[in-house]
């Protein structure tokens, strides 16, 4: 594995009990290192870049590196979104940003409110930036031939569907999961919702059609913006996906079990769902060993420094009993900083609504 942040480490722990020996593996630091690979071995990744050194070579030139071709194609939003438009895949209007882009064409074609990307590297809503007409705002010269331009969507809320595809070309998903992201960065999923159940159908094929113009194998995440009855692809991620990690709690095949045996080509039945799931980002917040006391509550702490913004583990809520759900919500609440208060809140609005 290409990488060994936490998708790595919680890939290294679905492994176990099927015996698959996952090794995640720093390509960060630098080094000239070369690791003993058998021609027989799989090689992945976790995340989609990662810099060059003999290394990183060794392992992307390996004859199993499953997917290879994906990761550079999707890593830059330029060739991710050119591919959505080429299968005709519906995603959000977008331009490529070059020398020539003049940013009163921004506004005339998508609106007062243009969202530019970079194209590579961003993630947790780093690498944005909003063009505004009515500040005057302008392309800054170091985003021009490295970023798209995007119209801003006016969405009803973002779902994402984690799926896999099997060597063989089979799909297999999750049920849709409603996100709240605050600025850019994921802080809860609830999964599934059966309010969702009719998007389902169209976003499997979308995802399908994806997978399989890219011969892709393993799981991939879809981001999506749902605007009425309709879904719009906002992001593809090659991997494994934070939206995916309620799979943990909520079924008997966890997202990441799903990735290990569609790569090593072992079979996949169709995940079973035992649990509701509210899943909830731990970001820029320390240990609070309390959580640990909520009787519905799995913890996943990442043991990496706590700095703001960044995440550092995420709790799975199972939601057998909505009495006991909304006790755990209610205490988080009291125990969480104020940036919780308002996804904390929008949890407990999604449970009201339907009383199931
Ligand atoms: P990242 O790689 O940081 O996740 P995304 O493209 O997913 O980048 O953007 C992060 C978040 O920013 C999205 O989940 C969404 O909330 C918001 N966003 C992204 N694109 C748009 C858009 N075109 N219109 C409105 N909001 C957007
Ligand atoms: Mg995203």
């Amino acid at each position: 594995m290409l990488g060994n942040g936490q998708l790595g480490a919680m890939l290294t722990h679905a492994g176990e009990p099927l015996a698959i020996d996952v090794r995640a593996v720093d390509i960060m630091t630098p080094t000239d290192e070369i690791l003993p690979l058998a021609p027989h071995d799989i090689v992945t990744a976790e995340r989609e870049q990662w810099p060059e050194s003999s290394l990183s070579l060794q392992l992307s030139s390996h004859p199993q590196f499953i997917n290879g071709h994906v990761f550079s194609r999707l890593a830059d939003r330029y060739s991710q979104k050119s591919l959505l438009d080429q299968i005709k895949v519906p995603t959000a209007p977008w331009t490529l940003v070059d020398d020539h882009t003049q940013v009163d064409s921004l506004y005339q074609r998508f609106g007062a409110r243009v969202l530019m990307k970079r194209r590579t590297g961003g993630y947790d809503g780093k690498g944005q930036h909003w063009l505004k007409q009515a500040e005057a705002g302008d392309i800054p010269q170091d985003w021009r031939n490295f970023a798209i331009a995007e119209q801003a969507i006016n969405f009803d809320e973002e779902v994402s569907l984690v799926g896999v595809r099997t060597r063989e070309g089979q799909c297999i998903f999750y049920p849709l999961t409603l996100n709240l992201h605050q600025d850019g960065i994921l802080m809860a999923s609830i999964s599934p919702l059966a309010r969702l159940t009719p998007l389902q159908a169209q976003a499997e094929a979308m995802l399908s059609a994806i997978m399989h113009e890219l011969d892709y194998v393993g799981v991939m995440a879809m981001e999506c913006f749902r605007v009425g009855n309709s879904l719009l692809v906002n992001e593809l991620a090659p991997r494994v996906h934070n939206s995916g990690h309620w799979t943990q709690a909520g079924t008997h095949m966890d997202q990441f079990q799903l990735h290990l045996r569609a790569l090593c080509g072992i079979a996949i039945p169709q995940p079973q769902v035992n649990f509701q799931c509210v899943m909830v980002n731990l970001i820029g917040i320390d240990n609070d060993l309390r959580w640990l006391s909520l009787p519905n509550a799995e913890l996943y702490w990442y043991d990496k420094e706590v700095r703001p913004g960044r995440k550092v583990g995420h709790l799975n809520l199972s939601v057998p009993n909505q009495t006991v759900l909304n006790d755990s919500i209610v205490a988080l609440q009291a125990w969480m900083p104020a940036q919780y208060q308002a996804p904390l809140a929008w949890v407990l609005a999604e449970f009201a609504k339907h009383h199931n």
